[in-house]
């Protein structure tokens, strides 16, 4: 037996129990006549020692001869400890050795596996299982555990069944490339990864299955921007015969449960925003409403005077930043410049103080006087000692602008905390949204997606107009989940894959097989999925997922512990009939 409790477990009641323990060695001490050694396993730390007087001369020696991560079984007797360590559960115990067994030696690993480690990003990457070693990484991964198995213990208990759909198979549109994959069997034909059982859970609910979920990979080959994976897990759900409503209230349900099992958060229900009040507000459709700085438009009260920029933009808009009288001149020229660097691209920032007298003092004061300042002040909802900053120009460009100065401020004033949860859902999305690349429009959430019945007619005349029943989780300016009411007869989704410039033929080819399943009996039903890392990250109070992936790709969709994407050879390709060619 390699051991009789763990390394976390031992306490003051075991004392002259003989025990035997396994693990890895944290730290050694030598005192030449006393050695101690921290052995570690994934439940804690035991504190070992070996005395010259009270251990066997040979075992004595091996311990002076143990390094860091070597993988050793020892034999001995619980004992109080002389001085406690009141940091660590065991703290009051350590193990009078009389036997060690090395297991396995170490090579010095390359960073320290400690909470702080000296270990850069790429470094802990490529040794991925030393770091999974440490503290913080190991508490991630257990804490995802304990997520993924409140979810699947919420949705069961509610009837719910989990299914596993296929990875190999055709192409799904969620707005990505596909990963793609050769068979051999079928020479010259591909498979493609999910991504996401969108089609399949549809056909789930065809099938009668009432109630679905899936804990599952989701692939989807697009640019990483900071913060995603081409490989991520969904928490995907559909259910028949409901309406939004009922999507709405059985998954702010599992929120609920997830906050309150997870971080004993009571939350109260989720307040709804259209995603029109949503940019119009915040400038996202994934707002933070964990603090204020809600946008004012100012057309109407700046679009009077000689100040040509204002006047000649579709929109002017502010936000009133909480405080920021505060800020030197120098911070504040700061922050314009910030504006103005190409992440965000804005032209340029107005601002205005707001004194504690009740004074305004502007940066166009040569266009505004106190009244007119007043009224900015007004709609802003600025109070004394704040600062008021405008931005002016297109209006979805000035709102993506402002918007993210609000989270960069709000970042800088320490109003994101991220042990507060302020979920809402946002709903009445756009069906459609408009590709400048491609010139043509696209479905914003799916081709599934059901148009808002009124705005059916709107399709052919106004489509940008139509709005989709699709609605959007939100929690702390994050996308938590997504979803909406699908199409369920065949000639609604006709006629939705004529609108998005799919030829009859073309539609059957890719989706035939969804059409036909419309034939023969298709219940009303909707769905949505949770991205399951990101929801664990931000319950864990952290934003990035890779902290809570076991075996995370980097920027360039690289495993750089496994070395993947890499070549394959010759015969492999000659089996699968292709021929590479790199230019
Ligand atoms: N398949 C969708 C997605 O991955 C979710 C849904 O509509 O249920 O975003």
């Amino acid at each position: 037996m390699y051991r009789t409790h763990t390394n976390g477990e031992l306490r003051l009641e075991h004392i002259g129990q003989e025990v035997t323990l396994s693990g890895w060695v944290q730290k050694v001490r030598d005192k030449g006549f006393m050695v101690w050694v921290d052995l570690r396993d994934r439940y804690g730390i035991t504190q070992l020692i070996f005395d010259e007087e009270r251990t066997p001369e040979s075992v004595m020696e091996s311990a002076k001869k143990l390094g860091r991560e070597f993988v050793i079984q020892v034999k001995g007797k619980v004992i109080e400890r002389q001085s406690k360590n009141p940091k660590i559960p065991t703290g009051d115990i350590e193990i009078l050795v009389e036997e060690l067994t090395l297991l396995n030696d170490a090579k010095t690993p390359p960073f320290t596996i400690e909470d702080e480690t000296d270990g850069g990003d790429e470094l802990r990457m490529k040794y991925r299982y030393l770091d999974i070693r440490r503290n913080p990484v190991k508490n991630n991964l257990i804490f995802r555990h304990k997520v993924a198995l409140e979810v699947r213990k919420y949705l069961s208990d509610e009837g719910f069944i989990e299914v596993e759909t296929p990875y190999l198979i055709k192409s799904t549109p969620e707005g990505a490339r596909d990963f793609v994959v050769p068979s051999r069997m079928n020479e010259g034909q591909f498979y493609a990864l999910p991504q996401s059982p969108q089609t399949f859970k549809q056909l789930l609910m065809v099938g009668g299955m009432d109630k679905y979920f899936q804990i599952v990979k989701c692939f989807r080959d697009e640019d990483l921007r900071a913060d995603r994976q081409p490989e991520f897990t969904q928490i995907d759900c559909e259910m028949a015969f409901v309406e939004q409503e009922d999507i709405l209230n059985a998954f702010e349900g599992l929120t609920k449960h997830l906050l309150k099992e997870i971080k004993g958060v009571e939350v109260a229900d989720f307040p709804r925003m259209t995603y029109g009040e949503a940019m119009k507000k915040y400038g996202n459709d994934k707002p933070d409403i964990r603090f204020g700085m809600e946008f004012g438009e100012l057309n109407k009260v700046a679009q009077h005077k000689d100040f040509g920029i204002f006047n000649n933009a579709e929109l002017v808009v502010g936000i009133a930043v909480p405080q920021g009288n505060k800020f030197t001149r120098k911070e504040i020229d700061k922050l314009t410049d910030w504006v103005k660097r190409p992440q965000v691209g804005a032209k340029g920032m107005v601002y205005v103080r707001c004194n504690e007298d009740g004074t305004y003092k502007s940066s166009v004061d040569k266009f505004y006087d106190q009244e007119d300042l007043a009224k900015w002040a007004e709609a802003t909802n600025a109070q004394k000692g704040d600062l008021i900053c405008v931005l002016s120009g297109d209006v979805n460009e000035t709102r993506t602008q402002l918007s993210a100065l609000r989270m960069e401020l709000a970042e800088r004033l320490g109003l994101r905390k991220s042990n507060e949860f302020a979920p809402l859902w946002v709903v009445d999305f756009p069906l459609l949204e408009w590709d400048e690349e491609t010139q043509r429009y696209h479905a914003m959430h799916h081709p599934f997606t059901s148009p808002k019945v009124e705005d059916i007619a709107k399709l052919d005349t106004n489509p940008a107009e139509v709005k989709a029943n699709a609605y959007d989780l939100v929690l702390n300016g994050n996308e938590i989940g997504g979803g909406s009411i699908r199409i369920y007869d065949k000639a609604t989704q006709a006629l939705m894959f004529d609108h998005l410039g799919f030829t009859p033929e073309e539609a059957k080819a890719q989706f035939g097989f969804l059409m036909n399943a419309f034939e023969f009996g298709a219940p009303p039903h909707g769905g949505i999925a949770f991205g399951l890392d990101r929801l664990v990250a931000i319950l864990g109070g952290q934003e990035t997922i890779r902290d809570f992936i076991a075996f995370p790709k980097n920027n360039a969709g690289r495993d750089v512990m496994i070395d993947a994407p890499s070549p394959i050879d010759e015969e492999q390709l000659k089996e699968l009939n292709l021929n590479i060619t790199v230019k």
